[in-house]
């Protein structure tokens, strides 16, 4: 196993430390080469929530790749949200769409299966950008999670998968390990080329604001994740991914090469853990994925304009002729992406169908 560079950076300057770091992990020219920029955009969350990528180092590392030649993109699957009418929205209350400087992308449209036999998730469907990229960057947020303890590159990359499909893959795997073991195999599926943690203003556990004015990059997640947790104080075996990815060689952390002081986060609150923690959890999860898996797509028939899309883009096959089969459908909401019309919209089961 070859060595893992984890290069850390404080207060520096953003545009230098973005460039220094492509140049450090060996990317110095970029030619034409299509590269997808992955921001952590969970929900609509203004920047000081702290809960999404910071605009200020996207829009860096957008500008460090056009300037390298690289025909960018820059996208994520956020967990839908009622209140914002597209993913573009979601993406403009996040001060995303300004920051890719024209090359933000709803990656939501089009997926493509991937079947893993020999996986606990065997078939799922990622974004199909996230597959034909030649480079992909990966911009988490640094911070603490109910379920997973901290989140970083591991858990950002579940948002590769479409935004309903995720809360699917939830409710099939609810308990903390199961969860875990199938964000590593998410993981490592397309493992990104280059991660950068944001870690320069966080919020943690107990809701308290820190200014660590860090990023934490490298190209093997597993190694950066483990660095992130030392920051917080924690062993990084006690999160569950670190564990996993450990156990499984993904990595090892005797070969983590250090470029920069690790320092730690002081205060940093993580989630309490507590007696039957992970059956509490997965008792909670399964009822409020039950609730959101109630939320059914309804067709309009007066907005449609038969172009076809959504039955073109349904993973399952669900819809034949304008007709939903809620048996098949995954609630995976493809189809409101990617219909023109704004024909479908998703609604209460428990409130009826028209
Ligand atoms: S009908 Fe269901 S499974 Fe098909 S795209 Fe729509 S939400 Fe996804
Ligand atoms: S994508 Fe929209 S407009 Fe096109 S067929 Fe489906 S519901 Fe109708």
């Amino acid at each position: 196993m070859k060595e893992h560079t984890v290069v850390i950076y404080q207060n520096a300057d953003l545009q230098t430390s973005v460039r220094d770091i492509f140049r450090c992990l060996g990317w110095n020219g970029l030619g034409a080469k299509k590269v997808l920029v992955k921001p952590n955009m969970l929900r609509g969350a203004l920047p000081e929530e702290c809960v999404v990528t910071s605009p200020h180092l996207i829009e860096e590392t957008v500008s460090f790749l056009m300037k390298s030649g690289a025909e960018v993109m820059v996208g994520d699957n956020p967990m839908p949200d009622t209140r914002f009418a597209s993913v573009r929205d979601v993406a403009d209350h996040c001060g995303f769409v300004t920051a890719s400087r024209g090359a933000f992308r709803n990656i939501g449209r089009y997926t493509r299966k991937v079947k893993k036999p020999k996986n606990l998730l065997k078939e799922f469907h990622v974004s199909r950008e996230v597959l034909d990229c030649d480079l992909l960057v990966s911009l988490p947020k640094y911070k603490s999670h109910e379920l997973t303890t901290m989140t970083m590159a591991v858990k950002n990359h579940f948002g590769i998968i479409p935004g309903g499909l995720k809360p699917y893959i939830h409710s099939l795997f609810p308990g903390i390990e199961e969860f875990s073991r199938v964000l590593v195999e998410i993981y490592e599926t397309r493992t990104p080329d280059v991660v950068i943690v944001d870690c320069l203003d966080v919020i943690d556990a107990k809701g308290r604001r820190h200014r660590p004015g860090m990023l934490i990059a490298g190209d093997n997640g597993h190694a950066i994740d483990f660095a992130c947790a030392l920051m917080a104080g924690i062993d990084p075996l006690r999160v569950p991914t670190i564990r996993i990815a450990r156990d499984a060689g993904l990595f090892d952390p005797e070969l983590i090469n250090y470029v920069g002081a690790l320092k730690r986060i002081d205060g940093f609150g993580l989630p309490l853990v507590f007696p039957f923690r992970s059956a509490i959890v997965a008792f909670v999860a399964r009822i409020l994925y039950r609730i959101w898996l109630g939320r059914i797509p309804i067709i309009d028939p007066r907005l449609c304009t038969e172009c076809m899309s959504c039955e073109n883009v349904c993973p399952p096959r669900a819809i034949t002729k304008l007709h939903i089969d809620y048996n098949k459908c995954i609630k995976c909401y493809c189809c409101i992406e990617v219909c023109p019309a704004g024909a479908i919209r998703n609604k209460s089961r428990l409130r009826g169908r028209r």
